[in-house]
């Protein structure tokens, strides 16, 4: 008589063979798992609930729709590849609508849009991605004789959430760059009476996504949202705080040219217009783009643009600073600068920046304000 299985080798039993049917190594799902709890603020013990949400046999219905926009949040997401992210989101859900992704097309693809949506009326998730113009009455994004404001109204207010993924469905995105033509907007200027989540980047993470879908599913509520509708979990942190490059803002290493020794020894890009002071995401701390340690935007040594920020990304100059919020380093960083060679600590630089209380706060500012200052005052003394 075999021995009686606890519910949770049980379940470890049937995810394993689920996984291996996959192609997917136990180990490597496991880690997965605990990486994306992590990241969704869940404690440790929702681990083997995740893994259980991600193998379930049940389907949340999923209709996505395309607008105004480059397909790129598509494309970053079916690029993931650690371990296979979009096989992940697709298998919890039923994408039963996405003009990039179905086979059929015309008369017959626009029939299973209208039948999903008829069947899981206020039941399924209504993902968008592209920005809705809104001039002269829409006519200038149009899909099956509809306007992409019609299209959007109709699904949206049938929906039971919708997720509007990537800066343009947020926020309207570059479309929406002065003068803004189209009346680019986002998908909450429009739909008021349902649940609308953010998940702005050009490209969205798919982590975010997968993370928002499962956090959906795994405790049948969405995310708690900021003021922008972001999930907070994603988005409660300026990319500024957990940057690899972070170390040496507070130490005053900046490089202030591409190509320049500080830019090849990995200095701050703050000085060429690093905007991620005042950029709210998470790719410093899960890092992006999905081909290993350091391959984020920052990390390859160009500066963030704040492609998901609204009134940064697509708004500001490239090369325009970013207005620093976090003025001193958190205490737990190491310090990394020379000190003899600097002349400063980076803790007396970031005191040396709060004194000055200029709007930019960090050290280096300081110290060569202070180095100005003090060349004046031997000027004018001599
Ligand atoms: S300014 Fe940019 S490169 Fe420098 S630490 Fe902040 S996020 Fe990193």
């Amino acid at each position: 008589m075999g021995q009686l299985l606890t519910s949770t080798e049980s379940l470890d039993i049937s995810i394993s063979k689920e996984l291996e049917a996959q192609g997917v190594s136990r180990r490597n799902f496991l880690k997965f798992c605990t990486a994306i709890t992590a990241a969704m603020g869940l404690p440790a013990n929702m681990v083997a609930k995740v893994a259980e949400t991600i193998t379930s046999p049940t389907r949340t219905p999923v209709i996505w729709l395309h607008f105004q926009e480059c397909t790129g949040c598509t494309e970053s997401l079916l690029r993931a590849t650690h371990p296979t992210v979009e096989e992940l989101v697709l298998d919890m859900i039923s994408l039963d609508y996405s003009e990039t992704l179905c086979a059929a097309a015309g008369h017959q693809v626009e029939k299973s849009l209208n039948d999903s949506a008829t069947l899981n009326e206020g039941k399924y998730i209504l993902v968008v991605e592209g920005s809705i113009p809104v001039k002269e009455n829409g006519i200038y994004c149009k899909i099956a004789d509809r306007t992409a404001l019609d299209i959007l109204n109709d699904y949206g207010n049938r929906a039971a959430a919708v997720v509007a993924i990537g800066s343009c469905a947020s926020w309207g995105g570059v479309q929406s760059s002065s003068p803004n033509p189209t009346g680019a907007t986002g998908v909450h200027e429009i739909i008021k009476d349902k649940p609308v989540i953010n998940l702005p980047g050009c490209p969205a993470s798919p982590y975010n996504l997968l993370s928002t879908v499962l956090y959906y599913l795994t405790l049948g509520k969405l995310p708690q949202l900021d003021g922008k509708g972001r999930p907070r979990f994603a988005y409660g942190r300026l990319i500024h705080e957990h940057c690899e490059r972070r170390p040496h803002f507070d130490a005053g290493r900046f490089a202030r040219q591409f190509g320049d020794d500080g830019h090849r020894e990995g200095y701050c890009l703050y000085e060429l217009g690093c905007k991620g002071p005042e950029t709210f995401n998470n790719c410093s701390s899960i890092l992006y783009g999905d081909v290993g340690s350091g391959a984020w935007p920052v990390g390859t040594g160009h500066p963030c643009f704040g492609c998901s920020e609204e009134g940064v990304g697509f708004t500001k100059y490239i090369h325009e600073q970013a207005e620093i919020f976090t003025e001193t380093p958190p205490a737990y960083y190491p310090g990394i600068a020379d000190e003899k060679e600097m002349g400063v600590t980076p803790g007396s630089a970031a005191i040396l920046g709060g004194i000055a209380g200029a709007a930019i706060g960090s050290g280096y500012m300081a110290v060569s304000r202070k180095n100005k200052l003090e060349a004046e005052v031997t000027e004018k003394e001599e």
